[in-house]
């Protein structure tokens, strides 16, 4: 075998493996597996990872630096010609890289702030004139759930506001919620506010319904509260060097 065959041989075991844990914690919950989407967060992973995980079936992918995933749209449609890989952007976004954002992204899941969802809105706009998006962009409100504003997201009470801002443009989608559990809380504990959250946004914005919570340490938990979409990293991948959570 080579070392590639080998790193499918890996990926596909441990793809096998967390859709079985899915399906298991939806089993636990009364739901359907369908009701929970996979994504693979592949930060700090080479394309090749990437271009595996397309041949195993899976072409969901979460990125955490803009740059970075930039970069690997690029290399991957060059090992990959004409993938229908769908990116999703999970951690941080300064303004100033929204226009490239735009062009590649097919969610993003970090949006905290009314400054970036207009310069968001507006980088979207620009790049559907310039035929470089086919059309508006799915966003999450990324929701803090300590109030810790170091780790991004926004305080459950600045919600409300920000979920009416996204509904007023025209280039973003308001989709759901995003969050991180913050360490030292115990996660069912967290995802049980946020369920909250997403309950409460959905009386005025219902078609948002998308609720992304749990990673490789918590996505039981957060499928008992509802999660609809999980992103693993570690589980599918292994571990990541230390120097670049
Ligand atoms: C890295 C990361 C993940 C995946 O974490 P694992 O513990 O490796 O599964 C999920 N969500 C976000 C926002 C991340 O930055």
């Amino acid at each position: 075998m080579t070392g590639l065959e080998r790193r499918r041989e890996r990926l596909s075991e441990a793809l096998a493996s967390v859709r079985e844990r899915i399906a298991k914690a939806c089993e636990a919950a009364g739901r359907h597996p369908d009701e929970v989407e996979l994504m693979a967060v592949t930060k700090t992973r080479p394309a090749t990872d990437l271009a595996l995980l397309l041949d195993l079936g899976h072409d969901m992918f979460g990125e955490n630096r803009p740059q970075e995933a930039a970069a690997k749209v690029a290399e991957l449609s060059e090992l990959r010609p004409g993938n229908a890989a769908r990116w999703h952007l999970v951690g941080r976004l300064q303004r100033n890289k929204a226009r490239s954002v735009a062009r590649w992204a097919t969610r993003v899941e970090s949006v905290d702030s009314v400054r970036l969802v207009d310069a968001l809105d507006d980088a979207v706009r620009r790049a559907i004139d310039a035929g470089e998006r086919p059309g508006p962009l799915p966003v999450l409100l990324q929701v803090s759930l300590d109030g810790d504003p170091e780790r991004g997201g926004a305080p459950l009470g600045e919600l409300p506001a920000l979920a009416d801002r996204v509904a007023e443009t025209e280039g973003l989608e308001l989709h759901g919620l995003m969050a991180v559990a913050p360490l030292g809380v115990d996660p069912d504990q967290a995802f049980a506010d946020l369920a909250e959250a997403q309950y409460r946004m959905g009386i005025y914005h219902p078609r948002a319904r998308v609720t992304s919570a749990g990673m490789t340490a918590d996505f039981e938990a957060a499928i008992r509260h509802g999660s609809t979409c999980v992103r693993v990293g570690t589980a599918l991948l292994g571990d990541r060097p230390l120097t670049s959570s």
